[in-house]
């Protein structure tokens, strides 16, 4: 991606009093992270994740570190014909999957709405739902009802695995909170509500989280890779990780196996206060204004379902100090939408800044449309592309130290990281910074190369269930 675009403004240039100008900057230093910060963050992650490796220890780790039963990379022989489901994103998929040795995957997929009713109400309504949207697939794509196929589920949200399909659910994360659903195995309910239609037969083989999804679907192509971030709505990672390092793993029969892909769940870093000496007062209102308070604390710092709220509440305190949008305020301040909660989409951040510092004509379009605010001047849209600029930039460097530390984990020559999600895709000013801190952090030994993982959540369950299919006798 060209950068040329994301040009820092310079405020210190503003035709203001320096006492305001000082108070702005001293608000967008709370989001600066020094290198050596960021080597203490990478500790404490460090010794997070052996605590979450460890049997001992487990149950007080904010890492779970969960096993995922995935061992082997494919092979690119895997053939089949598979329907899989992604949800947990940005939006709820169904996916028709045919892979065959040799070829290019085929795959159709379909979006469905998943309605915020659905993503709070009861589980038995959110699992009649997906069934539901399975059997709508199949039929519009003329699938064969009377043969049975093989799905494979990428569940994007932390579950406690004792093998491919079994998987309890630990907790809900994102915007999600079903009820009666946690503690569940999510794999024997999916197929109890599917068979419970009558009118498909499908088999549900796995379940995988989506950073397995995102590393499998590129390790088809690229067998390097040996990491797989998400960068999403929500954020984690999960990596190869040697079985004998796996302290939680029951005795494994499989004992071939030398390795298997551990789901990090990252997104809970912080949970024990760890890293509260980087968290700002934006960043607790967040926390305290959610539905799942006190959990999923880095994730609440660096994924898409927050930071643009981190933007609005930065803008609101400088509202309240009059250093932003002040004759604007004068007008009709009790109607501006910027004081509702989720207003500032984690879109506009990019948009604002690949702005221009001269014209900002997207940042004034922006405010208009959110906030009625006509006539911006070009210091306040400077303020506001500050603003997201220190977002973004926060989030970047945070996601490298993380990915800093596996890489050091692994210590591999070399290294594919897959990366898949909506705030990855479509913000090329985080990918820049992310990979220069990146870069910055890590040993030359140990190189690495970022790849954006096309359609990963469906392909790699595709592939993962594909296997676990051929030796499944119901298939033969
Ligand atoms: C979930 C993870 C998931 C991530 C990205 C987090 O909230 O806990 O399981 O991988 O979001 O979707
Ligand atoms: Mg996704």
């Amino acid at each position: 991606a060209t950068l040329l675009n994301y040009v820092e403004p310079d405020i210190g240039k503003f035709k203001r009093p320096k006492e305001q100008i000082d108070e702005i900057q001293k608000r967008l230093d709370e989001f600066k992270l020094s290198d050596e910060i960021l080597k203490q963050v990478m500790d404490i992650l460090e010794a997070e994740i052996e605590k979450g490796l460890n049997r001992s220890t487990n149950s007080e780790a904010d890492l779970k570190m969960l096993p995922t039963y995935v061992c082997q990379l494919p092979t690119g022989k895997e053939s089949n014909d598979i329907l899989a489901l992604d949800l947990g994103g940005s939006n709820f998929r169904v996916l028709y999957i045919r892979l065959r040795e040799n070829e290019q995957p085929i795959i159709v997929n379909k979006v469905f709405i998943v309605s915020e009713s659905i993503m709070k109400g009861t589980g038995e309504k959110l699992f009649s739902h997906i069934a539901n949207c399975l059997y709508l697939f199949m039929k519009n794509h003329n699938l064969d009802l009377n043969r049975t196929y093989p799905l494979g589920f990428t569940f994007s949200f932390p579950c406690r695995q004792l093998g491919l399909s079994k998987a309890m659910l630990l907790r809900w994360t994102k915007g999600f909170s079903c009820s009666d659903v946690v503690g569940e195995d999510i794999v024997a309910t999916l197929q109890r509500y599917i068979d419970a239609r009558g009118d498909i037969k499908v088999k549900v083989c796995v379940l995988i989280n989506d950073t397995v999804g995102t590393l499998m679907s590129t390790a088809y192509y690229d067998r390097k890779t040996s990491i797989g971030l998400i960068l999403g709505t929500g954020t984690n990672v999960c990596y190869i990780e040697n079985i004998d390092r796996i302290g939680t793993l029951d005795p494994f029969d499989d004992l071939d196996q030398k390795q298997m892909l551990v789901n990090t769940e990252w997104g809970a870093f912080g949970e024990n206060g760890s890293i509260d000496f980087i968290r700002s007062r934006y960043d607790d209102e967040i926390d305290k204004t959610s539905i799942n308070i006190g959990k999923q604390i880095f994730e609440k710092m660096v994924s898409g379902m927050y930071l643009g709220e981190l933007v609005r509440l930065m803008i609101l305190e400088l509202i309240d100090r009059e250093l932003i949008f002040v004759e604007e305020m004068k007008k009709n301040a009790y109607r501006h939408a910027l004081f509702t909660k989720g207003s500032f989409y984690t879109k506009y951040l990019n948009e604002i800044e690949s702005d221009s510092n001269t014209k900002f004509t997207r940042t004034k379009r922006i405010l208009k449309e959110l906030a009625g605010i006509e006539n911006l001047s070009n210091e306040d849209c400077a303020v506001v592309k500050c603003i997201c600029m220190a977002v973004t930039k926060r989030a970047g460097k945070l996601v490298a130290a993380g990915l800093a530390v596996i890489l050091k984990r692994m210590n591999r020559a070399e290294c594919t990281i897959a990366v898949d999600g909506s705030l990855f895709r479509y913000h090329p000013r985080l990918q820049a910074v992310l990979e220069k801190t990146l870069t910055n952090l890590v040993s030359s030994l140990n190189k690495f190369k970022i790849a954006l993982s096309t359609d990963g959540s469906g392909r790699g369950a595709a592939v993962v269930a594909a296997v676990a299919a051929e030796n499944d006798p119901i298939f033969k």
